[in-house]
């Protein structure tokens, strides 16, 4: 990047100002550029393991560098050697976005540097988190009574909620005693269907359950959790003195973006005394759209609820929204104050470091409330549809040709597929559609990736970046085409 400073630092102090200032407009600059032309790069580079690390230096400079010297580097290296998710041919995983409001915003965090641990160490930072997480409960028709908190991930919102359903058992005193050498404390248990997320148990798993901890039910042919499974499950775990705390449904599965139905799991819950934790990590964006509604069936019951605005809502990794019923549950599972976070009484607000695992915590809330307003509800609407129909679009030249064939319903914005001429067995498709996902990979065009539904190897083409147009699925289908 031209035009920034080529002498070294200073021994003592920061970057001047004047220094600051080219440097920064050259990463502007740069930023810009990369946004308007994305497709300048492979979306999946050809990077060889260990090749960037190669690249590198052993050591750490002895004395400072060039901020030229840094971004040349960066401009040499870095690009070249990234998967880019901002690229409109990601398809893979889950499609998301580093939007540009996302993107300024991130530089303002970074610029103010907020740890909002307390109140008083961020008053704004903590009342813009209650106010934007209010905003977005608002615009998934959530209701008012729900209380919300960002996160870093889906991961980390589901062990604060998992967390809080085991504190809810206050009989248990986990907190006070904890649970190894407590022959008075039953195997406790979380249920969830076979497609939901292993964060699930990485969860659990951190909670001290066990992996047997999790119980993972069979789903129905549309790759929902069966209710009558869950509660023979439940039913049967009682018997054998197994205690049931939390049950995770799951609104957009992350291999096939499947449907949980969440309002007779909440029935059940509701009988059976259980938490109620839903995870819509990827799907609850879908939830802005009023015609989309009725699949949301019952998520106003639950105890809480996961919605990450950094997959389907244009919002740069990170930022997970945990929504919950009873925030003082998790209070009581995580407030610990030492002598030297005490505030005066009446001073906070709320201190955010009492609601999970982190004490320090980034000024995430900015990036959400520069992207809610720059987009605007319509604005944010406008996208996820148009998302929703491109994948209805691709959806239909599947199921029109004779070689293809689609795995799973498409509620949302993925379509799982595979390549299975007529007359082929299993295996042989299996391969060919590996073959595929190969080839179309090395295009450098597209990035998709794979899942097995109900045993069968597919493919999935997951749209969620703000630049994917038709003309990108498009072309897309023509490589799928092409190199089948
Ligand atoms: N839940 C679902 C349904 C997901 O699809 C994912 C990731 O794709 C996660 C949880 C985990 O998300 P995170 O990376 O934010 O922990």
């Amino acid at each position: 990047m031209s035009d920034t400073a080529q002498s070294a630092p200073a021994l003592l102090g920061e970057m001047p100002g004047a220094e600051f200032r080219a440097a920064g407009h050259a990463v502007i600059d740069w930023i810009a550029a990369y946004l308007e032309h994305p497709e300048h790069w492979r979306v999946l580079p050809e990077t060889r393991p260990g090749e960037v690390a190669a690249a590198l230096p052993a050591a750490a400079p002895e004395r400072g560098e060039p901020m030229a010297r840094i971004l040349d580097d960066f401009e040499r290296l870095i690009p070249a050697h990234t998967t880019h998710w901002n690229h409109p041919g990601f398809f893979a995983y889950f499609g998301i976005t580093g939007s540009a409001p996302g993107i300024l915003a991130e530089s303002l965090i970074a610029a103010l540097n907020v740890n909002a641990m307390l109140w008083r160490s961020g008053p704004a930072a903590t009342e813009l988190e209650q106010v934007t997480v209010g905003w977005l409960r608002s615009l998934l028709g959530l209701p008012a009574d729900f209380d919300g908190h960002i996160n870093d991930t889906a991961s980390s919102s589901t062990l604060v909620a998992l967390a809080a359903a085991r504190e809810a058992q206050t009989d248990l005193r986990v907190r006070a005693e904890g649970l190894p050498g407590r022959p008075d404390v039953p195997r406790l248990r979380v249920y969830c269907s076979e497609e939901a997320h292993s964060s699930v148990d990485k969860d659990v798993i951190t909670l001290g359950l066990g992996m047997s901890g999790v119980r993972r039910l069979p789903t129905d042919a549309a790759l929902r959790m069966d209710v009558s499974t869950l509660e023979r499950a439940i039913a049967e775990d009682r018997a054998a003195g197994v205690r049931p705390i939390a049950v995770v449904a799951t609104l957009g599965t992350t291999s096939t973006t499947s449907i949980d139905p969440v309002l007779p799991i909440a029935e059940v819950c509701r009988r059976e005394g259980l938490w109620l934790h839903v995870d819509a990590a990827y799907g609850g964006a879908g939830a802005v759209l009023p015609e989309l509604r009725p699949c949301y069936d019952g998520w106003e019951l639950a105890d809480s609820i996961v919605m990450n605005p950094h997959k389907w809502l244009f919002t740069p990794i990170d930022c997970s929204v945990l929504f919950v019923r009873r925030p003082e549950v998790l209070k009581r599972a995580f407030s610990l104050v030492p002598e030297y976070l005490t505030t005066p009484q009446g001073d906070a607000v709320r201190n955010l470091m009492d609601y999970g695992v982190a004490l320090g915590r980034r000024f995430r809330a900015l990036k959400l409330w520069f992207v809610l307003r720059y987009y605007g509800q319509v604005g944010l609407q406008a996208r996820i549809r148009e998302h929703i129909r491109l994948a209805q679009v691709f959806a239909a030249w599947v199921d029109e040709h004779p070689d293809f064939e689609r795995l799973a319903p498409v509620p949302f914005s993925t379509v799982v597929f595979r390549h299975c001429p007529p007359g082929v067995s299993e295996a042989a498709a299996e391969v060919s559609t590996a073959r595929l996902l190969e080839r179309l990979n090395a295009t450098g065009e597209v990035f998709l990736s794979h899942t097995r539904v109900k045993g069968t190897y597919g493919l999935r083409l997951a749209i969620g970046n703000i630049r994917t147009t038709e003309a990108h699925v498009a072309r897309a289908w023509e490589l799928i085409q092409q190199l089948a």
